[in-house]
């Protein structure tokens, strides 16, 4: 039986928060002009020192975790009454190059805030650092659990360096709320999410001019053609398992008998076992022209977020706590993977699309609806008491 944490204590919260809505929406303006693509070190990691300063202030116990390639990831540790921390996770890099703020710069409309990565996902950061701190306000200055943030910087760009510390970290934790934008008008939490990976197929032929001796040529796109059939055919829509050779290269002219060409391929799973099952059949793929070589790369590299039971009940905590704030929240399944793919698969029990309410992630006009701001942070703090009132 889930308990319900205190309706007097949502109250409290959702008050400070609505009170605080101006400074959210200053706050949010000063992390998205502050650019940080992924691979942009030096530029994130100014953004990763903002945070940790501003996460000190609130009384946060901040570490940074230097790494080769990408700005720090920031750990952000707050005491609270009893317990195992809830986890807030997110990232603070972005898709979009230096100097986009020139051509989109911030700017709020029709109740809607723009500019880059507002929607996915520094509107979420946000939300994650005002609502601890109205909770533990709301609390009486001592939050009901502890709580951890993990703000990541290489997610954009499949969390190559985060991933084993997002693992390590998240099994010390009660749950993982992922504060990715939720989804659609809606604003949707996600209570499942596809597995991602990639492959690369490399198929090496035999050079000759197209028109002297063709027959002694050997074309590698002709066998890369082949190959994208045969992947193609992986694609099983009822399992929610999909292949897409999305990016092909190869030969130099078309008078030559093209010596090498390569494709990218994008897969999606919706269960973990299909893993196995695809790379099995990727790994048994073999050449039809025995003078062509085919090379395979890549592989899964976020396992499904699926729908569990320890899912579902965070899902209904939210619900409760939604209805307490006197709104209905829904959830989706989505194809796209964030760093809640790698918590739910290690039985971490995780909850996603906790962050802002918006359209556009990744395009040009990324937006979020400002109003949402202090009721979706009240959300997360409501989910946060709702976990510790189940565990005390
Ligand atoms: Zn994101």
């Amino acid at each position: 039986m889930t308990k319900r944490p205190d309706p007097e204590l949502l109250k409290r919260v959702s008050k400070l928060l609505h009170a605080r809505a101006e400074e959210m929406l200053a706050t949010l303006r000063a992390l998205v002009e502050m650019e940080s693509p992924s691979g942009e070190k030096a530029a994130a990691e100014r953004l990763s020192g903002e945070l940790e300063s501003r996460f000190a202030q609130l009384g946060g116990k901040t570490r940074r975790h230097e790494n080769k390639d990408f700005a720090s990831h920031l750990q952000v540790d707050f005491d609270g009454a009893a317990g195992k921390p809830v986890m807030l996770v997110g990232h603070f890099d972005t898709v979009y190059d230096l100097g986009s703020l020139a051509s989109t710069p911030w700017k709020v409309e029709k109740g809607r805030a723009y500019g880059p990565g507002v929607y996915d996902m520094k509107a979420g950061i946000v939300q994650m650092m005002f609502a601890v701190n109205a909770l533990r306000q709301a609390s009486g200055g001592t939050l009901p659990c502890p709580v951890r943030v993990w703000l990541v910087s290489d997610e954009e760009v499949s969390s190559p360096d985060s991933r084993s510390l997002t693992e390590r970290l998240a099994v010390e934790c009660a749950a993982a709320l992922i504060c990715e934008p939720a989804q659609g008008k809606e604003g949707a939490l996600k209570t499942a999410r596809k597995g991602v990976g990639d492959y690369n197929l490399r198929v090496t032929g035999r050079a000759a001019h197209a028109g002297i001796d063709f027959e002694k040529g050997a074309s590698a796109v002709h066998e890369l053609a082949r190959q994208i059939l045969a992947v193609g055919k992986f694609t099983d829509l009822k399992r929610g398992l999909t292949v897409n050779p999305g990016v092909v290269r190869g030969g130099t002219r078309s008078n030559v008998v093209a010596a090498e060409a390569e494709c990218e391929v994008d897969v999606r799973i919706r269960q973990s076992k299909d893993a196995v099952l695809l790379e099995k059949k990727f790994r048994a793929l073999k050449v039809h022209d025995k003078r062509c070589t085919l090379e395979v790369s890549g592989g899964i590299n976020r396992p499904p977020m699926e729908r569990t039971a320890a899912t579902v009940e965070l899902f209904r905590i939210a619900q409760k706590a939604a209805k307490e704030l006197g709104f209905k929240i829904t959830e989706k399944a989505t194809g796209g993977g964030s760093d809640g793919n790698f918590t739910s698969a290690l039985g971490v029990p995780t909850l996603d699309g906790l962050g802002a309410v918006g359209e556009g992630a990744h395009a040009a006009h990324e937006n979020i609806v400002v109003a949402e701001m202090p009721r979706r942070a009240a959300l997360l703090a409501g989910v946060i008491a709702g976990i510790a009132a189940r565990s005390s």
